[in-house]
């Protein structure tokens, strides 16, 4: 099995992951051991603290070890292929890839070459399954349920593989999801709203980042401009339920698409639980494929 998309998995193992995932928040000793004398191979194409960090630390305390792919000093930069590096790395053993790279569809690719779980962390502008499902673990634990709750998701939705993977799970939870940007930042193929009707009675914000390097064109706004269109500012919050919770993926660009007195909101900024339930979350998916595939 490989975790491609959210699209791949069945409402069952979703459960079943958030499950685990919920299980490995809050249990430091869970899993210890699970995974040991296994492999994971981290191949990052794209930069990544969050994602990269998480699944070594995720593999870590499993019991595997997560060996890094240095792609700067591979033969990436000798022009090898994508599917060359594919076959050549599958060609050891690992026991999974775990992989982010720019171009879409670029897990699907890879996990047709090896014999091996390929999760996705990442590809393009398409998906981000392991993001979604911290994003719902981090709401759940806040909310109890997302039945019946309502999560606006602002900013660059159209280079976002993050609100696409969450479009398409938090439906699935119970959640309504609000999509709102600059024009210029939607996508064609999602119905979106003003930023302000999106956060309007909204019980969840999740911001996300201005991906000026998925870009042909610059964006052209002067310092302080997209904040004040576009970004969440307590002002602009203040629309939201009174007890609304904020989140990020990260990284973010502070003072651009998110006020720093919005980031760091005692109790309603949710963005470091979001980090540690990406290990917990990466943990579960760990296992579902490796420990029991
Ligand atoms: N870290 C997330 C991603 O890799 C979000 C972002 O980069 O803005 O998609």
């Amino acid at each position: 099995m490989h975790l491609l998309s959210i699209h791949s998995l069945s409402d069952d193992q979703i459960d079943e992951l958030l499950r685990r995932a919920a299980a490995f928040a809050i249990d430091r000793e869970a899993g210890r051991g699970l995974l040991a004398g296994r492999t994971v191979f981290n191949c990052f194409y794209e930069n990544s603290t969050r994602t990269a960090m998480s699944f070594a630390q995720a593999a870590a305390r499993l019991g595997a070890q997560a060996i890094t792919l240095s792609v700067e000093h591979s033969s990436v930069k000798k022009g090898e292929t994508l599917a060359d590096t594919a076959r050549t790395l599958g060609a050891m053993g690992p026991d999974a890839l775990v992989l982010r790279h720019r171009q879409n569809g670029a897990a699907d690719e890879v996990a047709a070459l090896v014999d091996c779980p390929v999760v996705n962390a990442g590809d393009g502008t398409n998906e981000h399954p392991t993001q979604a499902l911290l994003d719902s673990l981090t709401l759940q634990q806040h909310f109890g349920s997302l039945d019946g709750r309502t999560v606006a998701i602002v900013g660059d939705i159209r280079h976002s593989r993050v609100a696409r993977s969450n479009v398409a799970l938090l439906p699935r939870l119970g959640a309504t999801v609000r999509v709102a940007g600059p024009p210029s930042l939607l996508p064609e193929d999602m119905t979106a709203l003003s930023i302000d009707e999106a956060i309007t009675g909204a019980d969840a914000v999740m911001m996300l980042r201005v991906q000026r390097e998925r870009m042909d064109e610059e964006l052209g706004d002067a310092p302080g401009e997209y904040l004040s269109s576009y970004g969440l500012t307590r002002e602009r919050l203040a629309l939201a339920k009174p007890d609304a919770v904020v989140l990020h993926p990260g990284p973010m660009n502070r003072g651009v698409e998110i006020a720093d007195e919005v980031a760091d909101l005692a109790d309603r900024s949710l963005i470091l639980r979001q980090v540690a339930n990406g290990v917990a979350v990466r943990m579960a998916v760990l296992e579902m494929l490796v420990a029991r595939p």
